[in-house]
């Protein structure tokens, strides 16, 4: 069986001292270092969290909302499309009839896992009415139990959009 032999790039001298390349790359770090510190306002680094970034944009996918009729009440009609699409299967939806000559369905209960979300954004795709989306501008959440990250109908609800909190 024949061998092939491949010659090795890099094997100058030049090459295996490292030194052209560290300073080069030096030369670059440098550059922008001085460059960063005659002008700041090019530096995007903020004090995290005692700075919050103010340029978040309404297409920017944050925590969820559910969108209101003008009478106050959840534009959901509990189709289930959302819950469908989710690959994440963290949307739970129980439905009840809707009394009020509105519409037929509501959620009775809303629930949506955000340990369990991947944010790709399939639910507000997916939804026919505009009831829910993902511009609350909410892109911290912490909490410190498990609970706490299941987001409730109350809760999305009570979530602002971005396009809203502009008016
Ligand atoms: S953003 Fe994606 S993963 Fe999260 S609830 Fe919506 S569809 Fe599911
Ligand atoms: S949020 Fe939209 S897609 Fe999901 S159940 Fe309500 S109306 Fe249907």
């Amino acid at each position: 069986m024949g061998i092939k032999i491949i010659k090795r790039e890099g094997g100058s001298f030049k090459d295996r001292i490292y030194l052209p390349a560290i300073l080069s790359g030096m030369k670059v770090t440098f550059s922008h270092f001085f460059k960063n510190l005659k002008d700041t306002s090019n530096i995007k680094t903020l004090n995290y969290p005692e700075e919050m970034p103010q340029d978040i944009t309404s297409r920017y996918r944050g925590v969820h909302l559910l969108t209101k009729r003008e009478d106050g009440s959840e534009r959901c009609v509990a189709c289930f499309m959302c819950a469908t699409a989710c690959p994440a299967e963290c949307i739970f939806i129980e439905a009840e009839e809707r009394t009020d000559g509105v519409d037929e369905k509501r959620p009775k209960i809303f629930t949506i896992d955000l340990l369990e979300c991947v944010f790709c954004g399939g639910c507000v795709e997916a939804c026919p009415c505009d009831a829910i989306r993902m511009d609350s501008g909410i892109f911290s959440f912490v909490a410190q139990k498990r609970e706490d990250f299941l987001l409730t109908k109350e809760r999305l609800l009570s979530h602002q959009s971005m396009k809203d909190k502009e008016c």
